[in-house]
């Protein structure tokens, strides 16, 4: 019941009528270079390895870190190299395995100034647009907060923070590159974008969040300006990773790259957002 609550706070009243289970198994899988997919197959969670330790970024929820661990021992890492779990935001479906796996890990789990407190508390932000429908997660006990365009380093590693409020109010996106055969890639793994309301939240205009449709809209067309050679979106089926993958069987690990799948991603959420506002005219 918990998981279909988050299902509905996530993607919206679609994907509960589907029955989303985003804790559907997913062998894990090289993307490109030193970056491989960890998650379930619902909610990502992406590997980025070097010899000095490896940052994950997102946790999955509740009922993922078992299988998250099981999927970085698969391809050969060790689960206590893993030094930082980056968070896109503060839904329990990113970030409710983040405590269990903070616990096998050691990491430091980092988010943004507003996405921070949630972790820590495991209470929602009552700004958040789906709060009253938001199940509490376990605390997180040691986090770091990050500021917009700040670089998180470990070792050869560098991942780039970048504020990307509007489905909730503390997300973030990541950036950094990967390179195979002498090749640099540009990777993202790009928040939610999705405009989704519940409780009456309005993102014409509400009091809880007054300006979540303007920090939307930007954070929008952050994404859609990325360098963006191999997307992963937080829900990796929004950003074409199932058809990238598909190809990448044939091709090998250059169909994970498609320069527009950015734009792509942006072009979907700016739909949602125009959808949701129609809906709230209609009330
Ligand atoms: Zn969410």
């Amino acid at each position: 019941m918990k998981n279909t609550l988050i299902a509905i706070a996530c993607l919206g009243i679609a994907a509960f009528a589907h029955g989303a289970d985003w804790d559907e198994p997913q062998e894990p899988f090289a993307l490109y270079g030193n970056t491989y997919y960890v998650g379930p197959k619902g909610v990502a969670a992406v590997l980025v390895t070097s010899p000095a330790g490896h940052i994950l970024i997102d946790a999955g929820s509740p009922k993922s870190p078992a299988a998250i661990a099981a999927s970085i021992r698969k391809l050969g890492f060790k689960v206590e190299d893993v030094k930082y779990i980056l968070t896109s935001h503060e839904h329990g479906d990113h970030v409710g395995g983040a405590a269990a796996l903070q616990a096998m890990t050691g990491a430091t789990v980092i988010g943004s100034a507003k996405s921070t407190p949630v972790l820590a508390s495991g209470k929602p932000n009552p700004a958040d647009p789906q709060f009253g429908s938001l199940s509490d997660t376990l605390p997180v006990a040691k986090t770091r907060t990050v500021r917009d365009g700040e670089t998180v380093t470990l070792g050869p590693l560098s991942i780039t923070a970048h504020a990307t409020p509007g489905h909730t109010p503390g997300g973030l996106s990541w950036t950094w590159q990967s390179a195979e055969n002498g090749r640099a890639a540009n990777m993202v793994y790009a928040d939610s974008l999705n405009a989704f309301g519940l409780h009456g939240f309005r993102y014409g205009g509400d009091a809880r969040w007054p300006e979540a449709r303007q920090q939307l809209e930007a954070s929008i067309a952050k994404v859609a300006a990325f360098p963006c050679d191999v997307l992963v979106s937080n829900h990796p089926d929004l950003g074409g990773l199932w058809e990238r993958k598909e190809q990448a069987a044939q091709r090998g690990s250059a169909a994970f790259i498609d320069t527009g799948a950015c734009r792509k991603y942006a072009e979907r959420s700016r739909k949602r957002l125009a959808k949701q506002l129609q809906e709230e005219q209609n009330r």
